[in-house]
C-alpha cells in the first residue's frame, strides 16, 4: 500500500519563461505526473532546472493546490480537502528545503523554531514539547547547547540538520527534500545524506528526494523519476535509470 500516490498531476501558472507553454498562454510547470511512494522508500525526482520538480514537491506537501489531478496520502485525496482538513493531513508530510535559513524566522531562537510546529498542532504540554525538542536535537546530531542560538550562528550543514529536525517534529511518515544538500560542500553533503538515511531506517520514513544532481539522487533513491518539461519521462529502479542516463 502506497503512502503517497500522485495521479495525473497538473499545475499551470501564468506565462513565464520555461515550462511547457500552452496555446492558452498558461505554462504547465507540471504537465501530468503520476508516481507512487511506499512506506520506508525513497523516490528520487531528478531533472534539469525548471522542469517542475519543486512544484511537484510544493503540491505534495499542500503548499499549493494542483490545477488538476490527485494527491492521495494514506487513502485521502488532499486536493479535495479544505484548509483545516489539509493542515491535519500535513502532519504526515513535511518539506525540507535547500536553504533552511531562508525558511526560518531569523529572529527566532532554535528552541522557538522547533517548538513552533508542536505549538501550532497543539502537541502535548510545555514540558512534553521540551522533551520532544531535546529528542529531535539528538536525532539530528545537534548539541542541546544550540537551543539558545539563532539561525545565523549555524553552519550550512547544521542548518540542514535543524531543518530536518523541524521537519521531523510532528512525526511525519513522508518528507519531501527539495535539494536538501545542494547548497553544501561535498563532504558535508555526505554527512547530511547519511543522517537522512539513518533516520529513514530508524523511523521508517519515506522520502521524495528532489535534486538536479543525478549522483546524489542515485545514492539516496530506491526508485527514480526523471522529469523533463513538466513530465515524468522515465520511472524505474535507481540502477536502471542511472545506467540508461
Ligand atoms: P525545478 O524545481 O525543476 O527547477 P520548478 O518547479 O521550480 O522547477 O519550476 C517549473 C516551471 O514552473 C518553471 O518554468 C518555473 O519558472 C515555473 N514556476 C515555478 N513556480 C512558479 C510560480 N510561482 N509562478 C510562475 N511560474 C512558476
Ligand atoms: P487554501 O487554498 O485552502 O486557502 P492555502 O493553500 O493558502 O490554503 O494554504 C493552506 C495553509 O496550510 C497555509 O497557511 C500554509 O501555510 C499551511 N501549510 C501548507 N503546507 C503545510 C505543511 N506542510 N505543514 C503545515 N502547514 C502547512
Amino acid at each position: 500500500e502506497a503512502i503517497l500516490s500522485v495521479r495525473d498531476l497538473v499545475k499551470d501558472y501564468g506565462a513565464t519563461t520555461g515550462g511547457l507553454l500552452r496555446a492558452s498562454g498558461q505554462v504547465s510547470a507540471v504537465a501530468g505526473v503520476s508516481f507512487e511512494v511506499h512506506p520506508g522508500e525513497t523516490f528520487g525526482l531528478v531533472g534539469e532546472s525548471g522542469c517542475g520538480k519543486s512544484t511537484v514537491g510544493r503540491l505534495v506537501v499542500g503548499l499549493e493546490k494542483p490545477t488538476a489531478g490527485q494527491i492521495v496520502l494514506d487513502g485521502t485525496d488532499i486536493a479535495t480537502l479544505n484548509r483545516r482538513e489539509r493542515r491535519r493531513t500535513h502532519r504526515q508530510v513535511q518539506l525540507m528545503f535547500q536553504d533552511s535559513y531562508a525558511a526560518m524566522n531569523p529572529r527566532m531562537r532554535v528552541d522557538a523554531i522547533l517548538a513552533e510546529p508542536l505549538e501550532i498542532q497543539q502537541v502535548g504540554d510545555t514540558s512534553a514539547r521540551r522533551a520532544r525538542i531535546t529528542e529531535l536535537l539528538d536525532q539530528v546530531g545537534l548539541s542541546r547547547r544550540v537551543l539558545e542560538r539563532y539561525p545565523h550562528e549555524f553552519s550550512g550543514g547544521q542548518l540542514q540538520r535543524l531543518g530536518l529536525a523541524r521537519a521531523l517534529a510532528l512525526q511525519p511518515r513522508l518528507i519531501v527534500g527539495d535539494e536538501p544538500v545542494s547548497a553544501l560542500d561535498v563532504s558535508i553533503q555526505a554527512q547530511v545524506l547519511n543522517l537522512m538515511r539513518d533516520l529513514q531506517r530508524e523511523l521508517g520514513l519515506a522520502y521524495v528526494f528532489i535534486s538536479h544532481d543525478l549522483s546524489v539522487v542515485d545514492y539516496m533513491s530506491d526508485r527514480i523519476g526523471v522529469m523533463y518539461l513538466g513530465k515524468l519521462v522515465e520511472v524505474g529502479p535507481a540502477h536502471d535509470v542511472v545506467r540508461a542516463a
